[in-house]
């Protein structure tokens, strides 16, 4: 375990407060689409609506991903594994926690992924 206490706190603090808020923000969206109960004459605009409605449900869905993705991250802080790359075990880099607090991989393995999934597109 390459990070200090205080680091581990800080990240905790960081984590903990991004994921109230976008629980939070999730909660308010549901509350919404519950709530929204426009009805359009105009079928043009009935369909408008529904795809509004569609990606909103798209961009809530990503929320609950990354929602997901932070709880890992405070299991890892508590683990002790928060910092360790998920696929290689080699520390990431602190720069790239600080941009990313809940990224699993090293920016190594990150990159490899990605041209992986260039080469083999679906496979992942
Ligand atoms: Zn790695």
């Amino acid at each position: 375990m390459a990070l200090g206490k205080e680091k581990i706190e800080t990240y905790r603090k960081t984590l903990t407060l991004r994921r109230n808020a976008l629980a939070e923000d999730l909660r308010q969206a549901t509350v919404q689409l519950i709530n929204d109960e426009s009805y359009y004459t105009d079928a043009v605009d009935q369909a408008a609506a529904d795809t509004d409605k569609n990606f909103t449900l798209q961009m809530k869905n990503r929320d609950r991903d990354v929602l997901w993705q932070i709880d890992e991250a405070i299991k890892r802080l508590d683990d002790g594994s928060f910092g360790e790359c998920d696929r290689c075990g080699d520390l990431i880099s602190e720069g790239r926690i600080e941009a990313f607090p809940f990224t699993t991989l090293c920016i190594d393995c990150k990159a490899e992924l990605e041209s992986e999934e260039h080469r083999f597109p679906g496979r992942h």
